[in-house]
């Protein structure tokens, strides 16, 4: 399109700025709207993206772009999405699009680059610094400039390497694509509750444009193989098509990575917050150039510019970890529907404890609801037993019941592999001094420290801050002192030892499988049998397979009962269905022994008794009359600034400024479960409406009718999951 009309262009920078600005758009410049630009603002030049186009009027002088920049456009679907989400969330638009845009460097053109490899040539000089960069170089090529930070030295000991002929440089596509898949290739033979289910869905796919599924199947029932088949009629269908998969952690990305390869013949990009800065920008660009078919991500996954994107499937739809509460907030798995809807794609939601929210959707007909209600392969559900901890409690300084020991032992002995499961990282949540009482407080967070043994600390789990474990009590001076109270996975795996020292005994939690490797490398030992006895937290009862686990002792099942989040009973059922479900595959059946002090408790008495309806009727019951998600709409608002005087009296003018409206109603401010973080105070309010409220709108309105001093920092979250 060249311009005959002036023409001006809006466009909105990745920046928290409140809207678009208008740019005149030279004679003979190509651009589109979605086009990657550089334009003038205030002192500098700055990119941004063409929002739209339209005639000049003349009305006012504009300055005029000053260039366009390459970089896949950004297609209308997605910047309709940018739009949705600022109005959702209340953020200004330029910072969901500094969201999508997040990839360094994303939008610099690197057609090629240059890589070395080692030759093998032996030569005469090798000093310390060209041994550490051939070193560096062994494992795969890099570029000059990498091979040189790997090894701490200069680049010229680089290209002086490549001079004396032991590094061979070779141009390479800086971005080389993924390989395509193919969705004709033969995945595992179906079982007919499967193959109904996938029919399902490939109808869905097949009328094309947005429709959402709620794949609801117990553990092990084999949901990806079902939106495996999903995902191949959208491929099948447009040669263009592009699948978004989303996971709710790392920890799985390996895992069904490997399962896509298997079904499609080639892996999917794979994006999370552990990539380095140039597998980012990779992904980033095949997934927005339309190249790559299939992308699998956390949840930021859900912000990646997609050209031609067909299919979003939310693995384990209910997972906490789909929420983020830091920077931008947002549920992801919401976002998801939403940008499906407006990409004209098919939803998957898949999840074997679906959320309230989501099945309540299902109910209404809003979602299609398709279950698996078996598992594959003859396989069947792990028996759910309770152990009243009141009738056979554990030894002093013990936290396994004799039942549940002997059990271990029983399993055990048939050479069958046992989990502790107990979502505490470390080895005690609190230490105290047994002279004074004094307990061992985080100076960052108003929580308390929880001990870690392996590594002899002290950690604050809000902040991260760590100390070594004093000898002598900060408060008091006495020595030897201190005590560990309550138990965290190390503790168990202690006890373990104790009880099982002939045992191969692993912690499986975030300090003890670090990064994807770490967790590869310690599911990969748990599936090839060389662990008997595995401590974990929730990372080990996500999603994993092992078939020779029988046995799940759930430690502490009351853990999460209480607290201040209105999901906890959901929450707790959810965690506890998915820890029970690692146990027993195909040909053993598995058993779960919870270990509880409430067995009387309605989540533990449904999980008991494999009813789910009666757990989510009296869950339902309970939020429909309270007006609580999703029977009703909730958002939170939350300041924090350095002075706690200060922070109470701007609170206090905040309410003030609250608008009245019909069906909404305003709590607080109160202080949070977390009150101080870093030196930081928080105040919040929460505000409840009804379903009928665009709570979004509410919020806005209330945030344009004050203003804040910059030391205080204002944060809304829409559907928080606590309060
Ligand atoms: P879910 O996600 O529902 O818990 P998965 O898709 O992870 O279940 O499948 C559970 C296990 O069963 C996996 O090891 C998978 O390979 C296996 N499985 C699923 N469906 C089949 C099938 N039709 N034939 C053989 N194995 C299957």
């Amino acid at each position: 399109m060249s311009a005959p009309l002036a023409v001006r262009a809006s466009v909105l920078f990745p920046m928290p700025l409140p809207e678009p600005f208008d740019y005149a758009v030279p004679d003979g410049v190509d651009v589109r709207a979605g086009d990657h630009v550089l334009a003038p603002l205030g002192q500098r030049t700055a990119p941004g993206v063409v929002w739209a186009l339209r005639a000049d009027d003349g009305s006012r002088p504009l300055k005029s772009l000053t260039d366009v920049i390459g970089g896949p456009p950004l297609g209308e679907a997605d910047r309709a999405f940018v739009d949705w989400c600022a109005r959702y969330l209340v953020e200004p638009p330029g910072v969901i699009l500094r969201a999508l845009l997040r990839s360094p460097g994303a939008l610099r053109p690197s057609p090629v680059e240059t890589v070395y490899h080692v030759t093998g040539l032996e030569i005469a000089r090798l000093t310390p610094a060209r041994r550490a960069v051939l070193e560096a170089a062994a494992p795969e090529a890099v570029t000059a400039a990498e091979l040189a930070r790997r090894a701490g030295v200069s680049s010229s000991v680089v290209t002086g390497l490549a001079q004396a002929g032991a590094l061979r440089a070779e141009e390479i596509a800086a971005d080389p694509p993924f390989d395509a898949p193919d969705p004709d290739r033969a995945g595992l033979a179906l079982t007919p509750l499967q193959e109904q289910a996938s029919a399902a869905l490939r109808r869905m796919a097949g009328a094309g444009g947005y429709q959402a599924a709620l794949l609801d199947g117990v553990t092990g029932s084999g949901k990806t193989e079902v939106y495996f088949e999903a995902a191949a009629e959208i491929l099948r269908r447009e040669p263009d098509a592009q699948v978004l998969v989303l996971l709710p952690e790392i920890a799985l990305t390996q895992a069904v990575t490997r399962r896509f390869a298997e079904r499609f013949g080639a892996e999917p990009a794979v994006w999370h917050s552990g990539l380095s800065d140039k597998a980012r920008r990779r992904v980033w660009r095949e997934a927005a150039s339309g190249r790559a078919r299939i992308v699998a991500g956390a949840r930021s996954a859900v912000f990646l510019p997609m050209r031609n994107l067909r299919c979003i499937i939310v693995d384990e739809e209910h997972d906490p970890t789909y929420k983020q509460d830091e920077m931008l907030t947002y549920n992801a798995r919401d976002l998801a529907v939403a940008r499906s809807r407006l990409s004209g794609a098919l939803c998957v939601l898949a999840s074997a404890t679906p959320s309230l929210e989501s099945l309540v959707n299902a109910e209404s007909g809003r979602y299609v609801h398709v279950r698996l209600p078996a598992r594959a392969g003859g396989a069947v559900l792990p028996d759910i037993e309770l152990l009243d901890l009141r009738l056979s409690p554990p030894e002093p300084g013990d936290w396994l019941s004799p039942t549940l020991a002997a059990a271990a032992a029983e399993t055990l002995a048939r050479g069958e592999q046992v989990m502790f499961y107990l979502n505490r990282r470390g080895y005690a949540p609190l230490v105290l001094c047994k002279a004074c009482g004094h307990k061992m407080k985080s100076p960052e967070a108003d929580r308390f420290l929880v001990e870690h043994r392996y590594t002899g600390r002290l950690v604050c789990h809000v902040t991260g801050f760590s100390m070594p474990r004093p000898e002598v009590c900060p408060s008091c001076g006495a020595k030897d002192s201190l005590i560990s109270v309550g138990p965290g996975v190390e503790r168990v795996a202690e006890e373990a030892r104790r009880r099982f020292p002939d045992q191969r005994i692993e912690v499986f939690s975030s300090d003890t499988a670090q990064g994807p490797d770490g967790i590869r490398a310690l599911v990969s030992s748990m599936e090839k049998g060389e662990i008997d006895i595995l401590v974990g937290t929730q990372i080990a009862a996500k999603g994993h397979n092992f078939p020779r686990l029988t046995l799940v002792g759930v430690v502490d099942a009351d853990l999460g009962l209480a607290g201040a989040d209105l999901r906890a009973g959901e929450r707790t059922y959810q965690t506890l269905v998915q820890a029970a479900g690692r146990a027993g595959r195909a040909d053993r059946p598995g058993r779960a022994i919870l270990q509880t002090w409430n067995p009387d408790h309605e989540a533990l008495q449904a999980l008991a008794a494999g009813d789910r309806e009666a757990f989510l009727a009296a869950e339902r019951s309970v939020r429909e009359m309270l007006g609580l998600p999703p029977f009703g709409r909730l958002a939170a608002l939350i300041l924090s600034g350095p002075d706690p005087e200060a922070l109470e009296t701007i609170s206090r003018s905040i309410a003030a400024a609250a608008p009245l409206a019909d069906g909404v109603e305003v709590f607080g401010p109160a202080d949070p479960p977390l009150s101080v973080v870093r030196g930081r105070w928080r105040k919040r309010f929460l505000v409840q409406a009804g379903r009928q409220v665009d709570i979004s709108a509410y919020m806005r309105a209330w945030a344009s009718r004050f203003k804040t001093p910059p030391s205080i920092r204002v944060s809304l979250d829409i559907e928080p999951y606590s309060f």
